[in-house]
């Protein structure tokens, strides 16, 4: 794989704002970032929190925003339709699949219990050889030690091989994200498994 090949961008965070401004302006700059490389952001199609604020910063820079929003939470996630696409599935798992499929690399944000959701399900799907997409997590404010700290107890604890710590890429700020997303992108996978 080359650079050239993360075109697709999808980003997992929190559906709110959370209470550190430095949350906004993360993400803010991880839109605007994505869209002056060219790269299009995939992400979840709601208006509110950071992922509208994702949405909307790549919209303003001049990027392609694909949101993936299953029906029954259009009003309630206000989905965003001034996005360049907005996919309507019929469930949240389609909705998964569907950002999975169109994305290149993942990159997380801050968020609640949906983004965390999120995040497992492709490290795990990666630790289960399912794909060897580049997976960057931005540590924004500290808010993501806990979950670094709990992927080393699993290994500490016997519960998951030493390679488990290189399926994602902890960064702290949208550029680390994005250069991680593509070093991880030429140089592949971990060339051990990261199962026990
Ligand atoms: P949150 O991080 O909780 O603010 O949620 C962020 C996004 O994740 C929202 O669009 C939620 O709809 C979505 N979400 C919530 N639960 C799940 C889940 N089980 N799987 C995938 N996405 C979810």
């Amino acid at each position: 794989m080359t650079q050239s090949e993360i075109r697709s961008v999808c980003v997992f965070c929190g559906a709110s704002l959370g209470n550190n401004p430095a949350f906004r302006a993360a993400a803010e700059q991880l839109g605007t970032l994505l869209a002056q490389n060219g790269v299009t952001v995939v992400f979840g199609g709601g208006k509110a929190g950071l992922m509208g604020t994702v949405a909307d910063s790549a919209l303003a820079a001049g990027g392609e925003v694909i949101g993936v929003i299953p029906d029954y939470l259009v009003e309630r996630e206000h989905g965003h339709r001034g996005v360049t696409r907005l996919d309507i599935v019929d469930s949240m798992h389609s909705r998964k699949r569907r950002m999975f499929d169109l994305a290149d690399g993942f990159v997380s944000l801050p968020g609640g219990v949906g983004t965390l959701e999120e995040t497992f399900e492709v490290i795990t799907w990666k630790q289960l050889e399912m794909h060897t997409k580049p997976i960057a997590v931005i540590d924004v404010a500290g808010y993501w030690q806990p979950l670094d700290r709990l992927i080393s107890a699993t290994v500490e604890h016997g519960f998951a091989a030493p390679p488990t710590r290189d399926l994602y890429t902890l960064v702290a700020t949208p550029e680390e994200a994005l250069d991680a997303l593509r070093a991880d992108a030429e140089t592949g996978p971990p060339a051990d498994s990261a199962r026990l």
